[in-house]
């Protein structure tokens, strides 16, 4: 020790006492002159400052620290006021002597004109904690879901592989993984806007997690036997692990679906939503994560396919089909580019005198390995993976252009109507009025010829579906409301929606002789109809005896078997030409083979 101050004003002991303080102290104490230069320095110092002194010379500070704080010298000459801060727990990386490396803490304090003191400690364990502590903070964000605060997909992932790795006692895994995707999430964001949806998704978190509890498993209670996690957007994750028995998971799945399904009150208004669960359990699962989180997805989407709110066993055959899907999809976008797409034709007739009203186009696609394949298998999949607008423009401007041509060629005797399906994906474009005016135009066919059908549970669908029905009616076309019966609307309902036609579907028509309640459901559907200045259509007819019992109903018209299957667009113009007695227009085409509308009279009430 270098006491450089006098201490005069210290009594001995006391003195004695500060001298054994400093030079005792676990602590590097030192003070220097404004230049570097040593005046005093407790043994700590002279230890942790050693490896930095070249040739063990201490006698600078400044000329010591040179290459690990080259800027000390300047802070120091910056810091002339008494009492400023040179530095404080400024860190320098330090080689010590045991080869290993350290870091020390330096602070400085100028006392006066002449004076600056300061301390200097080992702080490597300090720092050593800090990025210990980092590093687990940036660990667990990577892990974390930002939104919800709940595991994200890697933290989940990783607990389903180390569930997978557990050795089961019985053979059967004991821990089920659900795959929750919110039903018409969508819409809730365009409704209430970004930040509403993101408050809706921190609510189903809030009850996922209060849903999920300890009591659903066995086991010791501390330990965290199910995972509730965020994989992003609307869809979630729940691992269950050490259930007692596999119909612990379809309990559980229905209560989630429950208590998802409550209202939610968002900026006091109150949102709906349901959910669709995908579960993998038991033997049926993979051996590894991700597939594992995949096969519950592909169980989703079938839960939702059977229209949501429910949840779905993942089984291989669920896998066979999805395959199959993709494979219908890849070779659906070449359908499209190698026309084997076309539209067939299906008279509709009045039901009082048998006149050809008009033809329901109806899309088909000649794959030429499968054969025929039905649009019930393909459109769907066609919206799913976005070429629906594609199919659909293709089928709205074949119809329109084949009705143009009919007229054309038949003048007055043909038919004044054409109608197209809608598919939902198609009415939820807010393109599709301009689309249907595009090819109104180029088809040249007037509006008022052209209908389009549209399913109840479409229709039914909020304010702005029923903006966009407004939208094309207002192009002068007529709406038709398809397959009615087989939805979830009501006839009290039918008033609200701006439709045209209401089209029975065929499941009341086939059992409507022997079926007194489809009869009297028909007869008030006809009625209710009527009153809102609506006309009715009978789908599906296949005998005489339906269309006369459907003309006694007061229905107008009728589609069926009866009258012809659809036709090829071919075949139909020579069907068409053999009903309205015209053959002769006919001349560049082959006799007709139709035969003449047979019920024509037969069957009029
Ligand atoms: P939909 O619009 O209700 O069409 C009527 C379906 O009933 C047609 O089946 C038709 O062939 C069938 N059908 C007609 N008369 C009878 C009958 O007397 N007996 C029986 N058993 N069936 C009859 P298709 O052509 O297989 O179409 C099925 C559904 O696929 C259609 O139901 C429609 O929802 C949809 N679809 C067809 N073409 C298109 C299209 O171009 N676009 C869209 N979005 N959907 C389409
Ligand atoms: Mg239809
Ligand atoms: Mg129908």
């Amino acid at each position: 020790m270098k006491p450089d101050s006098d201490p005069e004003d210290l009594q001995p002991p006391a003195y004695e006492a500060l001298i054994q303080f400093l030079y005792q102290a676990p602590i590097g104490l030192l003070q220097i002159r404004p230049d570097g230069t040593v005046t005093m320095m407790n043994p700590r110092s002279a230890q942790l400052l050693m490896p930095l002194a070249r040739q063990g010379n201490l006698d600078n500070l400044f000329e010591v620290l040179d290459e690990v704080a080259p800027d000390l010298r300047a802070m120091a000459d910056a810091a002339i006021e008494p009492g400023a801060l040179v530095c404080e727990g400024l860190r320098m990386p330090v080689r010590s002597t045991a080869g290993g490396r350290r870091v020390l803490g330096i602070s400085l304090l100028r006392l006066d004109a002449h004076t600056i003191m300061g301390c200097v400690n080992d702080v490597t364990h300090e720092v050593e904690l800090e990025q210990q502590r980092l590093a687990s903070r940036m660990r667990d964000a990577s892990r974390t879901d930002s939104l919800t605060l709940m595991p994200n997909r890697s933290a989940v992932l990783e607990r389903i592989q180390q569930a997978l790795a557990r050795p089961d006692a019985g053979g059967a895994p004991t821990f089920a993984v659900l795959f929750i995707n919110c039903d018409r999430f969508n819409r809730v964001n365009l409704t209430l806007g970004q930040a509403g949806g993101d408050r809706l998704l921190r609510m189903v978190a809030e009850r996922l997690n209060g849903t999920v509890r300890q009591r659903d498993a066995v086991g010791p209670a501390q330990e965290p036997l199910h995972t509730t996690a965020r994989l992003g957007g609307d869809e979630f994750v729940v691992l269950l692990d050490g259930l007692r028995d596999s119909e612990d998971v379809h309990s559980i799945a229905q209560r989630l679906i429950d208590t998802l399904s409550r209202p939610y009150l968002i900026d006091s208004v109150e949102v709906h939503i349901s959910a669709s669960i995908g579960v993998v359990a038991g033997i049926h699962a993979a051996a590894e994560a991700n597939a594992l989180l995949q096969d519950a997805s592909l169980a989703m989407q079938e839960a939702k396919r059977a229209g949501g709110g429910r949840h779905v066993l993942f089984t291989p055959s669920i896998k066979d089909i999805a395959t199959r899907r993709g494979a219908l999809e890849l070779e659906l976008r070449r359908a499209l580019e190698q026309d084997e797409l076309f539209v067939v034709y299906q008279p509709i007739v009045e039901l009082t005198d048998g006149r050809v009203a008009g033809f329901e186009a109806l899309v088909r696609w000649q794959h030429p390995q499968r054969g025929l394949v039905s649009p019930v298998e393909f459109i769907e999949i066609a919206e799913e993976c976005g070429l629906i607008g594609a199919v659909g423009e293709f089928v709205l401007d074949s119809a329109c252009r084949q009705l143009a041509a009919w007229q054309r060629r038949f003048g007055a005797q043909a038919p004044g109507m054409v109608s197209v399906n809608l598919s939902r994906a198609q009415l939820q474009d807010a393109a599709i009025t301009d689309q249907v005016a595009r090819v109104l135009e180029s088809s040249g066919l007037p509006a008022q010829a052209l209908q389009l059908e549209l399913t109840e549970s479409m229709a039914a669908q909020g304010d702005d579906i029923r903006a966009r029905l407004l939208e094309l009616k207002a192009l002068g076309l007529a709406l038709a409301l398809d397959d009615f019966g087989t939805g979830y609307s009501s006839l009290a309902c039918l008033g609200q929606l701006p439709i045209d036609t209401v089209k029975i579907d065929r499941s009341f028509v086939a059992d409507a002789e022997s079926n007194l309640h489809k009869r009297v459901l028909i007869e008030a559907t006809v009625r209710v109809a009527r009153s809102l200045g609506m006309s009715t259509t009978a789908e599906g007819i296949e005998t005489e005896g339906q269309a006369a019992l459907l003309a006694t109903l007061d229905c107008n018209k009728g589609q069926g078997y009866l009258w012809s299957r659809p036709l090829a667009a071919h075949a139909a113009t020579q069907w068409l030409a053999a009903q309205i007695g015209a053959t002769d227009l006919l001349s560049d085409q082959p006799h007709p083979s139709a035969a003449p509308l047979r019920a024509a009279s037969g069957f009029v009430a």
